[in-house]
């Protein structure tokens, strides 16, 4: 097995408990947060809910079984004081924004809940596979008290696999840390595509949610306990865990002069004449990275 960062920073572990019919994830995000973060001017409630959201968009991406598959977490409310949240997950590469009415979040204190965020929102969870063109969209209200519990009503509603997510985030600190476990009932294994409808009286189910279940923040954060220990600790009476790692975790943006030249080519001659500033240039910036593009009003014909 190659040699790993010990700290779990920007990694994904995958892991299998065969003989409970379970599978799972972990992740934990140090720099690849930080580089996130950094690139928006997000008070504290935003920048740990934008952590929380990449670590559901670590977790979930991760179980694309096409490597250049697409998983994107949209959480909005068009009444809300957050109007949307997005967050996705290619390949190992996260990336994300918040949108907001900065006047009315400030009116909401340090801790608003997520209600309070978002109002009577939804959360739209994605997943596009690559290979063949297919995407499969599941739709759950943001009823709970975090995005977490948002993505296990997911799996309950859209896919009938029982799930549990924990979540534990820390952006006090210089460097912000973030991290998560996910746990699933696969009945028929890893490759099954056959559900059992949900039911949540399985004996080897309920074992497997108590014992993930009893995964502490400390621990899921701790730079000096590796994933796989994470892992071993909570699961070391099992007959068998088999542990795997994911592909690193960095930021990536696709964003793009060309594509910017593209989506700008749409607008009529007239509008885009409207956009364009002293130098003949039209400004775009990316909601997701905040890097500008100065797109030639000439370079569009
Ligand atoms: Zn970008």
């Amino acid at each position: 097995m190659a040699t790993h960062d010990a700290t779990g920073f920007d990694q994904t572990l995958f892991f299998t408990v065969p003989h409970r019919d379970a599978r799972g994830r972990v992740v934990r995000l140090g720099p690849v947060l930080d580089t996130v973060l950094g690139a928006h001017a997000y008070p504290a409630s935003l920048r740990n809910l934008l952590a929380e959201a990449l670590v559901l968009a670590a977790l979930l991406g991760s179980l694309l079984k096409d490597d250049d598959g697409q998983l994107t977490l949209q959480a909005q409310n068009s009444e809300g004081v957050v109007d949307l949240l997005v967050c996705d997950y290619r390949a190992g590469e996260l990336r994300g924004y918040v949108r907001h009415d900065r006047a009315r979040l400030d009116e909401l204190g340090p801790n608003p809940s997520l209600h309070a965020l978002f109002g009577d929102g939804f959360l739209a969870v994605t997943f596009d596979l690559a290979s063949s063109g297919q995407r499969y969209q599941g739709i759950v209200p943001l009823e709970g008290e975090t995005l977490a519990q948002a993505c296990e009503s997911y799996f309950f509603q859209s896919e009938q696999v029982p799930t549990l997510i924990r979540v534990a985030v820390d952006c006090s600190g210089p460097n912000a840390v973030a991290a998560g476990l996910l746990l699933q009932h696969l009945p028929e294994g890893e490759e099954g595509r056959e559900r059992l409808h949900a039911r949540l009286d399985h004996p080897e189910w309920d074992h497997m949610a108590i014992m993930g279940g009893s995964v502490r923040r400390d621990e899921l954060l701790d730079p000096a306990l590796s994933l796989e220990q994470l892992i071993w600790r909570l699961f070391h009476e099992e007959q068998e865990v088999r542990a795997d790692r994911g592909p690193p975790l960095v930021r990536g943006c696709r964003c793009t002069g060309d594509y910017y030249r593209q989506v700008l080519a749409r607008f009529g001659t007239a509008e885009r004449r409207e956009m364009v500033d002293e130098r003949g240039a039209i400004v775009v910036d990316c909601a997701f990275c905040s890097r500008t593009f100065d797109i030639l009003f000439d370079d569009l014909t």
